[in-house]
Parts: structure tokens; C-alpha cells; sequence
């Protein structure tokens, strides 16, 4: 079984009418929903809950991290985001969604502004650019999303380990839409399209895109533990 927890903001649902109007139970639900079956367990989390929703219990029993947030990364505390980073680096998988590019645990791990080029809505064409990656596993040579918010390059990440799709926007312009990054032992995906005014979550390519990138980010077994290998005491000369 792999245990997932998806961690939502969830203001704007809450706050916007529009927005409760495409989630009325909050993104952290819909995504939860798809994603459920007799392999994966999933619990959700959000900001308002007491340590956000993710007490040590919560953090050291999650195999795969999902992470949306947009307007309020700043009240999540560091030291949370530290565990989360520390969870990642000891074999957590965490898939990290659309404006969660400027959480803290995504800026953490990827130690760069995440900087981007931004617009509202647009059509976007996601590009599969990497068809034997597991994540693109049964997706189409590309799909579109009628509406979605548009992120453009230069984005400011490290070099990918792979960039699986690639987003093209009618305005013109380009995006790694989902990029692997490896950071110790955890893998993290991060992956653009998700804007809350749309149902992107809605959409069968995308919903197949998280399903897949879950399987892919689940911890591996490890043979032996890498934490002893290093002398306590520095080696004399
Ligand atoms: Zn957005």
C-alpha cells in the first residue's frame, strides 16, 4: 500500500466563490479522489489544521508527498518545511503542483529562486517530450487544457534530472511543464498545470500524469541504510 497525503492551502476554495465553485470540497479532495484505490491510501491536509496538518505522525507515515499552495507559502513554518525537505532526502517521494514551484519544501530542495514568467488564462498544449518515462506511461503524444494559467520560461530550477512534458502556450510561449529532480534518496516531480479557477484536476490526461508520478516517486527499498557511512571524526592524515 502506497500511503500518499495530499496537502492543499485551501483558501481559495474556501474564500473565492468561483474557485469553490470548480472544487467545492477543496482541490486536496478532487485530486484524493481520483487517486484512491486498493494501492493507494490517501489522507489529505491543510493549512488551517493544527502544524498544517502534518505532525511528525502525519510526515513519517507518508510514502508520497503531494504539495498545492499559491497565496499563503510564507505561513507555512520553516522548520515544517525542513522536515518535509529531511523526509525527502530520506526517501519520501514528493510531487509538487502548479504554484507550489514557490512553496518553501520545493525552494528548499531545489535551492534556486523557482522563478517564472507568468500570464492569466490561456490554452496550453502539454507536450509529452519523454514517452518511456514511467509518468508519461498511456499518455497521448500531447493534450490540451482549453484553460489554463500560463508559465513560461526562463524557469529557475537546477538542470532537471529529466523534463518529461512540455508546455506550449497560444500566446507563444514555452515551459517545462514537468521536470524529475533526485535529492538524496527522494525523487520529486514537479508539474505545472493545476490553476484553481480551472478543472485541470478534472481532466483524465492529468489525473493519469499525478497517478503515474505517484507510482514512479514511492520510496524504493533500500538494500542497506546510507547513513553510517560516514566516519564520526575526520580521517587523520
Ligand atoms: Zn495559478
Amino acid at each position: 500500500m502506497i500511503r500518499v497525503t495530499v496537502w492543499n492551502e485551501n483558501v481559495h476554495e474556501r474564500e473565492q466563490e468561483h474557485v469553490k465553485a470548480v472544487y467545492p470540497d477543496g482541490i486536496h479532495n478532487c485530486i484524493k479522489r481520483f487517486l484512491e484505490s486498493d494501492e493507494v491510501a490517501v489522507t489529505t491536509a491543510t493549512l488551517d489544521m493544527p502544524d498544517c496538518g502534518l505532525p511528525d505522525e502525519v510526515l513519517n507515515n507518508t510514502d508520497v508527498m503531494i504539495w498545492w499552495g499559491h497565496c499563503h507559502h510564507h505561513e507555512v513554518p520553516d522548520e515544517l518545511a525542513k522536515k518535509v525537505q529531511e523526509r525527502v532526502l530520506k526517501g519520501m517521494g514528493l510531487i509538487v503542483l502548479h504554484s507550489g514551484h514557490y512553496s518553501k519544501p520545493f525552494k528548499l530542495l531545489m535551492g534556486t529562486s523557482c522563478d517564472l514568467r507568468w500570464r492569466d488564462g490561456d490554452r496550453e498544449r502539454v507536450w509529452c517530450v519523454n514517452p518511456t518515462h514511467p509518468i508519461a506511461q498511456g499518455l497521448p503524444d500531447y493534450f490540451e487544457l482549453e484553460h489554463e494559467e500560463m508559465y513560461g520560461e526562463c524557469f529557475k530550477i537546477p538542470k532537471p534530472d529529466d523534463v518529461v512534458f512540455a508546455g506550449w502556450f497560444a500566446g507563444g510561449e514555452l515551459f517545462r511543464s514537468g521536470c524529475t529532480f533526485t535529492r538524496g534518496n527522494g525523487k520529486v516531480f514537479y508539474f505545472q498545470p493545476g490553476h484553481e479557477e480551472f478543472p485541470t484536476y478534472k481532466n483524465e490526461y492529468v489525473q493519469k500524469i499525478i497517478k503515474n508520478a505517484v507510482q514512479w516517486a514511492k520510496p524504493v527499498q533500500m538494500l542497506e541504510t546510507l547513513e553510517c557511512i560516514h566516519p564520526e571524526e575526520p580521517i587523520e592524515k
